[in-house]
């Protein structure tokens, strides 16, 4: 675990408030107050039940929508907006029913303004990375919903994240996909295949939350306010030397 008192955090969020005007004109808050630190190598999980800010802390994080109070930086600078070096994966894929796997993949690319050879070889690379590598002219339709959900990881991927935000990207899939989607990515993470610094999983599943996670928060619904962390283990070994690793890297 890195020193808190003397490194910069790639995320850190101090007294975050957000509410919301209900239909009928009153304020309902949802955020109260939250603090919050991920470190690198840090793999943290956010436990909290439905409705408790959950979704709504990720978008604040990914830059998506704006807090009405406190701070949220990232890697020491306030936040303005979507910052380059955080994807989100979202629960419903939320990917683009018209698009091929390899068009959803490169979409991001394209809107950063990477050009045609590149996004094709950076897509290319993250969905064979992913585990779908053949299924590049696939539509979302012809896969399962754990193959759709590896389009989602591609699709952050590709963007060569500092900082993934995973919004229960496997609760709508069953139990062994889960398992198996949950076991590649630690497996990409462990071995340095990805340049991931820090991965924060929000979760209402406390298994899946243990099952990948060094540190486990316990988010308390109304309003939402983290109560308690729960350490679990060691932090996950990592291998910086590995040739995978330095790739990416060099
Ligand atoms: P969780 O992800 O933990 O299930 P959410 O962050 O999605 O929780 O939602 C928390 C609360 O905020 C819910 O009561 C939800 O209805 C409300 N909420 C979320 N987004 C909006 C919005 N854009 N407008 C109004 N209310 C919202
Ligand atoms: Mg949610």
């Amino acid at each position: 675990m890195a020193d808190t008192a003397t490194t910069t955090a790639l995320l850190d969020l101090r007294g975050v408030r957000k509410s919301f005007r209900t239909p009928d004109g009153h304020e309902r808050t949802v955020l109260e107050g939250v603090d919050f630190r991920l470190e690198e190598g840090d793999i943290v999980a956010l436990l909290g039940k439905s409705g408790s800010g959950k979704s709504t802390l990720l978008r604040i994080m990914a830059g998506l929508i704006k807090s009405n109070g406190g701070d949220v930086m990232y890697r020491g600078i306030p936040m303005t907006g979507p910052a380059k070096g955080i994807s989100m994966v979202f629960q419903s894929f939320a990917l683009f029913p018209w698009l091929t796997v390899q068009e959803n993949v490169e979409l991001g690319l394209e809107a950063a303004g990477v050009g045609k050879d590149e996004r094709e070889e950076r897509a290319g690379a993250a969905i064979d990375l992913i585990g779908l590598g053949g299924y590049e002219s696939a539509y979302p339709k012809e896969l399962s919903g754990g193959m759709r959900q590896r389009v989602g990881f591609a699709r952050a991927l590709v963007m060569r994240p500092d900082v993934l935000l995973l919004d229960e990207p496997f609760s709508a899939l069953d139990v062994l996909t889960s398992e198996t989607l949950r076991e590649d990515l630690l497996d990409l993470w462990d071995e340095r295949k990805i340049p991931t610094k820090g991965i924060l999983l929000v979760s209402h599943n406390i298994e899946e939350a243990v099952s990948m996670a060094d540190r486990v928060l316990v988010f308390s619904s109304d309003p939402g306010r983290v109560r308690a962390e729960i350490r679990v283990g060691l932090p996950r070994p990592r291998d910086t030397e590995s040739a995978a690793f330095r790739q990416i890297v060099d």
